[in-house]
């Protein structure tokens, strides 16, 4: 029985002491994609100027365990600087465009932002940590229901997961500050320019769908009122329709 007791004991202990090693291993991948993203940012100043990405934004990626947002839960498949299948024919994008999309959304502490495509949550959980509030919108329901499981599980209480056709953006949770959309469209939806506040910034790939598009920053100067910049060639998965 005590030898019984003592087995127990040494399994619970080296378990323990693998899933320290493992949390360590975690923390050194997810500091080198962090040097990665900084020296991609450095090396490619004319897509985001001369200040390259903020801190804050580095903040975010640093803080954000992105092995818990995809299936494998896998440290070395999230943090190498590629997009990742997520199911349902759906990809979370690569961090350092994650990190591209943040920085050109311009968020700050107090702002309300909207995301179109939660997708795995991934991106929701960086626009939280920048952000007072964020509402997502997913259109794939067991993607929904995935992500807002994560987000709750590790306690993103200011995000809020919507299952529907993000086109028509999310009325009740606006206006917003700043509009992120991971999915591509040939056109910008009109809904969502009538969301943002004046001086918001809606980011978005835009261009036909299993091509390149190109990543859009429109800045809303005046009700009725925008100036529209294509920053960098991307390719993102189709923005879809809701049939209904
Ligand atoms: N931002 C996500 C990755 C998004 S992949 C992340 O961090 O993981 C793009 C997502 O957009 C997919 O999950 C897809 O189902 C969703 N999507 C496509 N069209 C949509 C629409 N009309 N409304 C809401 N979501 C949509």
């Amino acid at each position: 029985m005590k030898n019984l007791l003592l087995l127990v004991l040494s399994m619970v202990a080296a378990t323990r002491e693998a899933t320290a090693q493992e949390d360590a291993q975690c923390v050194r991948e997810r500091a080198a994609m962090v040097e990665t993203i900084r020296a991609y940012a450095r090396s490619d100043a004319s897509v985001l100027g001369q200040q390259g990405l903020s801190e804050r934004v580095l903040e975010a990626m640093a803080q954000t365990k992105r092995h818990l947002f995809i299936p494998e839960r896998s440290c070395s498949i999230a943090y190498a600087d590629g997009p990742v299948p997520i199911g349902h024919g759906q990809t979370i994008s690569q961090p350092f465009i994650v990190a591209l999309m943040t920085q050109l959304a311009e968020v700050a502490p107090d702002h309300v932002v909207l995301e179109v495509g939660t997708g795995s949550g991934y991106q929701a959980a960086i626009l939280a940590h920048l952000a007072r509030k964020v509402c997502t919108v997913e259109i794939i329901p067991p993607l929904a229901e995935a992500a807002a499981k994560t987000l709750r599980d590790l306690a993103y209480d200011n995000v809020s997961v919507r299952l529907g056709d993000g086109y028509g953006g999310w009325t009740e949770c606006g206006p917003f500050d700043a509009i992120v959309v991971t999915a591509a469209l040939g056109q910008l939806p009109p809904p969502l320019i009538e969301q943002l506040k004046v001086g918001g910034r809606l980011v978005m790939p835009v261009g036909p769908a299993y091509t390149t598009q190109q990543l859009t920053v429109v800045e809303k100067l005046a009700p009725g009122k925008t100036t529209t910049r294509a920053v960098a060639p991307v390719r993102f998965v189709p923005f879809t329709r809701s049939q209904t």
